[in-house]
Order: C-alpha cells, then structure tokens, then sequence
C-alpha cells in the first residue's frame, strides 16, 4: 500500500487527507502524481471512479503552494476544464476540500450560471479555474480573465469533451495558455481524435493506464432480467427499490422523456425520486443531485449525458432501465456506484427489442451477465452434456473471449431459502477469483433456475457485505 506521504506529498496536505478519509493512494494516484510532480506531461487512462481528481490535483496544489505565487488580477495559475457543469462543480467541491488549509483559490465557471457573477470573481485572480470551454472562451472574450499566466492545464474527461463537440473550443484554449505549461490529460476511452489532441498539446507526455476499458465494472455485481415490456421493467423496479429502502438507486432511462414520466410515477406512488436530463435546468439539476447526495431523495432518473462522470458517493444501485445503444454507455452507468471500495449491485431490464444490445455489451465486457430472472431470448444448443439447454443459462461454459469462463459465477438471490424467508438481501457475495474458493454446485444451480428463482417472484437484490480486503484483491 502506498500512502501519500511515500508519493512525495507534504504535511500539510496529507494531513488534509487523512481527515477526509484518504489514507491510501488509488492506483491511478500512484502511478499519475509523482510523475506529475517531477513535472511530466501525462496522458492518464481511467474509468470514473479511479480517483482522477486527487491524481491531478494534488501534485498540481503541492506545486502551486512550492511556487508561492499570487495570481494578478483577471489572472489564473492554473485551469481544469471539464465537460460539464456537474463535473465542474463536483471537481471544484473536492479541489476545494484539498486546499483548505492553504491560501489557494478555487473558482468555477461554467454555463447557465451568471456571467458577471463569475466575472467578478476571477476580477482579483485565482489560483485554480475549473471551468467548461464555452464558458471560459465568453469570458476570454470579454477580458474578464487572461490565461497567460497558467502554468497548469488539466484537460479532464477528454473523451467526453469531444464527445459533446468541444474540439475548437478546446484548440483555442489551449492556444492561449502559454507553452511552458504542463499539461495533463484525462480520460476513460483513448479514441484516434484523443492521441491526435494530445500529441498537438502535450509534449513528450507519459501515460498511464489503471483498467483497460470494460475491466472498471468488474467490481460492480450484475444481474439482467429479461421482460416482456415497460410495464414489467416498472414492476421489477418498484419491487427491487421497496426491497431496499435504504439504497441509493440511479436508473437510467434512454430518453429525457421517459426519464421525466418514470420519475413522475415513481414519485407518485411513494418513491423519493428526482430526475436530471437536457430538459432541465441547471438549478433544477443541481437541487436533484444534492438532494441525491444527502439522501432526501433515494432514486435519481438520469440520461447518460446528465449522470455521465458524475460523482455521488453511496450509490448502491445501478439500474439500466433502458440498456443503452453504445454497449460504453453501459459501463460507464454501472461505474456510478462500487466506487471507492464500495459495494454496487447492478441491475439491467432488457426487453425483447435490446437483446442485441445485451449482446454487444456482453461482448465488450467479455462477460455473461447473470440472469435474475426471465427468459433470454435463447439459441438453444446442445450442452456438454448432451443435454439441450438454454445458450444464455449455460455459465461460465459458454464461448466468447475466454473471459467468460473466469467470471464469477453469482448467485443473484443469495441462499434462496433465506431471501424468500426474509425477502432480504443475499449474504456476502463470493467470488470464484484468484484463488478464492471456487463457487458451489448448488449455488451454480440457483442461477442457472434464475428463470424461475424457486420462488417464483421477482428478485431483491441487497447490498452484499465485502470487506475492503477482498474488494482490493479483486481489482
Ligand atoms: P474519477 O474522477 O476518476 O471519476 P474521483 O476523483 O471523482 O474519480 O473520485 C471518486 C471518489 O473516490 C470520490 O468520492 C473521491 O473523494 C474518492 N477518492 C478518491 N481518491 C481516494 C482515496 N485515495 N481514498 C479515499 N477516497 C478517495
Ligand atoms: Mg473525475
């Protein structure tokens, strides 16, 4: 275990760590801060949920504390950009934590919020801008801030920038701060357009990689139902949330339509829930995830675009309401909970009309999704038995990339006599993994019965109990 203090780190902020619980670095911190400390550009690889903010930030305000600067007015030392306005704000939040203790500054600027109000606020000059392009270039455009003083420039999520159309934007700004910078970029998927971007902007960088891509959800317990439609979707839903009264559950919905109607009826029978999609507004979203993130609200119906990257610490479910149509998306839904050591259970509906979504996903990962219940739509093949059976029921045996074949095998329901007793959740969860006990015959057979689930209703998945130890083996 490597703790902070061994990656170079001074007092002060590890002491601001400690006091926020971070005690040991995450992979992705120690591989990305020493290297930005000694003052390399870096290209880091990760999936959400690894601890980018720590990795880039802290070497950055150990820097900037070293340098012992002030900003002129109008002014930055250094500039984050990121693509939305939640993970601009989420970044700030944890940024600010970090430097509490130090005289550094951490502003934000980011769309849909008040021009001049930002503009007043970088009038006497800032130690640290987190920003989104658009916005900054407005206010670029209008003086109220100059990059020639930033020595920091932190592309986050970059991926995602491209994603939502912010190449110019990102092109221009990067023109504006000046050369002798150190640049660090970061993001989950390294797409053609990425390398070219950091082969333009970085020079010589060093990279670093934590999870190849579709490895982050192995952390996450995944369970598929197969329905006939919506309404079943709904009905599982309602049954899984009441089962866990106590979870914090995301639910992705594939349109911003649907997102609003399954909220509104979720809300109406009784649930606690909030939505964020494109249709509202940034006030609204912001009041729906802090309320999310305090726990007044305990299910949050979301779009990709407005929970991608997102951090709320705590969630406990993952629904995929609607699977997605880029088998990506999916892993990216599912890195919203398990994060940080956590448990995350994640549950997908799929519908006759998404089996090849499923599939694509599946083919990504390199896994078979455990079937809680209902019936694949199945290519019937013979078994290595003889015996006819269902492709989808046939475990760990079935072809694919290998992969397949090492993928704990789970029980969706725990011990079934136990789950329909209490109607609880499953006990620890075990894993057939590195050389941890091999899951049991009988276990096998339960989700291999996952059709029928024994008892013939639909599946409560609880939180499992893991201890940190075992979860740390795993990733
Ligand atoms: P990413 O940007 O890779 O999605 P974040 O930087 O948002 O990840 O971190 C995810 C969560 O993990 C946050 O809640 C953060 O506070 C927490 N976290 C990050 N690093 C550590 C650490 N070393 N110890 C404990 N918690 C951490
Ligand atoms: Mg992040």
């Amino acid at each position: 275990m490597t703790t902070f203090h061994d990656l170079g780190l001074s007092k002060t902020i590890v002491a601001t760590l400690s006091a926020l619980g971070f005690e040991k670095a995450t992979p992705i911190q120690e591989k990305a801060i020493p290297l930005v400390l000694e003052g390399s550009d870096l290209i880091g690889l990760a999936q959400t949920g690894t601890g980018k903010t720590a990795a880039f930030g802290l070497p950055m305000i150990e820097k900037l504390l070293a340098e012992a600067r002030r900003p002129d007015p109008r002014n930055i030392r250094a500039l984050i950009l990121a693509p939305t306005r939640e993970l601009v704000n989420q970044i700030a939040d944890n940024l600010r934590d970090f430097v509490k203790k130090t005289p550094l500054r951490v502003v934000t600027v980011v769309g849909g919020a008040s021009i001049n109000k930002q503009s007043e606020m970088l009038s006497r000059g800032t130690d640290i801008l987190v920003a989104t392009p658009g916005r900054l270039l407005d206010l670029v455009a209008r003086k109220a801030v100059t990059l020639t003083q930033a020595r920091y420039l932190v592309l986050d999520e970059a991926d995602q920038m491209l994603d939502l159309g912010f190449i110019h934007d990102l092109r221009k700004i990067s023109k504006l701060v000046p050369k002798n910078r150190q640049t660090l970029l970061f993001s989950a998927t390294m797409p053609k357009l990425i390398a070219e971007l950091a082969g333009e902007y970085l020079v010589n960088p060093k990279k670093v990689e934590v999870t190849p891509p579709g490895k982050a959800a192995d952390k996450v317990e995944q369970y598929v139902h197969f329905v006939p439609g919506k309404d079943q979707k709904t009905q599982i839903l309602k049954q899984t949330l009441t089962a866990n009264p106590d979870g914090l559950s995301l639910v992705f919905s594939r349109t911003k339509h649907g997102a609003e109607k399954l909220m509104k009826h979720l809300d109406h029978i009784g649930f606690k829930a909030a939505s964020i999609h494109g249709n509202k507004s940034q006030g609204q979203r912001e009041r729906a995830l802090k309320a999310f993130r305090d726990g007044e609200i305990r299910v949050l119906v979301a779009t990709d675009v407005a929970a991608r990257g997102i951090d709320i610490p705590g969630v406990t479910h993952v629904y995929n309401y609607d699977l997605p149509e880029v088998p990506d998306a999916y892993v990216h839904r599912i890195g919203r909970t398990a994060r940080n050591g956590r448990d995350g259970i994640a549950i997908a509906f799929c519908a006759p009309d998404e089996a090849h979504l499923l599939r694509d996903i599946e083919k990504l990962m390199g896994i078979k999704i455990t079937v809680a219940s209902g019936e694949a739509p199945a290519i019937v093949t013979a078994g290595p038995g003889g015996k006819s059976r269902k492709g989808r029921n046939n475990g760990g045996q079935r072809s694919g990339n290998g992969r397949a074949a090492q993928r704990p095998q789970r029980k969706p329901f725990g011990d079934g006599a136990q789950a329909a007793s209490e109607g609880a959740a499953p006990a620890a969860g075990k894993r057939a993994h590195g050389g941890r006990p091999q899951q049991k015959q009988g276990e096998r057979q339960n989700r291999n019965h996952g059709a029928g689930n024994g008892q013939g209703r639909p599946s409560q998945h609880g939180k499992p109990r893991r201890s940190e130890g075992q979860r740390r083996e795993q990733a």
